[in-house]
């Protein structure tokens, strides 16, 4: 994957993994549990939107010290791998369950990193909020919503210039089609399309990203479910 991994990083995804798996019998973090499929699933695919952002920046890796916010992370895809493999990053992750964020700051203490910041709360509140709003050089999710919805909740935390790093898997194309209206009223503009291939991993994967190059209007992002229920067409 073109991605150097310290020692000290390869011993954090391994306490990962036990963590992960230790927590998951009291509360649902995953159903992905298997040693092998932890790694190619969560681990693997959370880092390979790594060389096309280094790319994109204009940077190499290990990323240099940018913002990067995580949206709907659960337990910690794609951020944390993100972090250990690139750990200059300021990384924050957001989550909507309270119980996903106290696995978090366990895990954050346990593998004991620094320049995390842990928030509870949903993206459409947060992108309101001044602390938040166009807060970020990155925003990233997987697995979180559609694109036309996603779009919503990610752009207005992204900082003009910066980029909204999407995480998608075989329906990506038909999603971006869905979604290209909202990507612009949002004021991005998409840079690329990324088919990707994640080792030991048949299903087609793709990273779209997105970069900001326009103010979000402030009327986004709508509350009440709105990027969910209608989303921007
Ligand atoms: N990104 C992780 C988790 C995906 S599950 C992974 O790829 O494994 C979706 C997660 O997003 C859940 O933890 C849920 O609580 C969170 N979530 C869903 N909608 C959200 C929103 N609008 N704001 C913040 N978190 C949200």
């Amino acid at each position: 994957m073109q991605i150097a991994l310290t020692p000290t990083a390869i011993e954090a995804f391994e306490r990962y993994y036990q963590e992960l798996v230790a927590w998951n019998e009291r509360i649902n973090l995953t159903s992905i549990v298997d040693y092998e499929e932890v790694q190619t699933k969560h681990f693997l695919d959370s880092l390979v939107s790594l060389p096309l952002l280094a790319e994109e920046l204009g940077a190499s890796l290990p990323l240099p010290s940018l913002r990067l916010l995580d949206v709907g992370t659960g337990a910690g895809f794609p951020g944390v791998p993100l972090k250990l493999a690139s750990p200059a990053l300021q990384l924050t992750l957001m989550d909507g369950t309270q119980k996903k964020i106290a696995f978090l700051e366990h895990l954050v203490k346990v593998l004991g990193l620094d320049g995390v910041t842990l928030v509870h709360g949903r993206a459409e509140e947060l992108g309101r909020t001044p602390q938040h709003r166009e807060q970020y050089d990155i925003v990233a999710a997987r697995a979180v919503a559609p694109l036309n919805t996603l779009a919503e909740y990610l752009l207005p935390l992204v900082r003009k210039g910066g980029l909204a790093v999407f995480y998608k898997g075989p329906s990506a194309p038909q999603e971006f089609m869905e979604a290209r209206r909202a990507i612009k009223v949002l004021g991005g503009e998409a840079v690329r399309l990324a088919p990707v291939e994640v080792p030991f991993l048949s299903e087609r994967r793709f990273i779209l990203l997105v970069k900001k190059i326009a103010a979000t209007p402030s009327l986004y992002p709508r509350g009440q479910g709105l990027a969910r229920k209608r989303p921007i067409a």
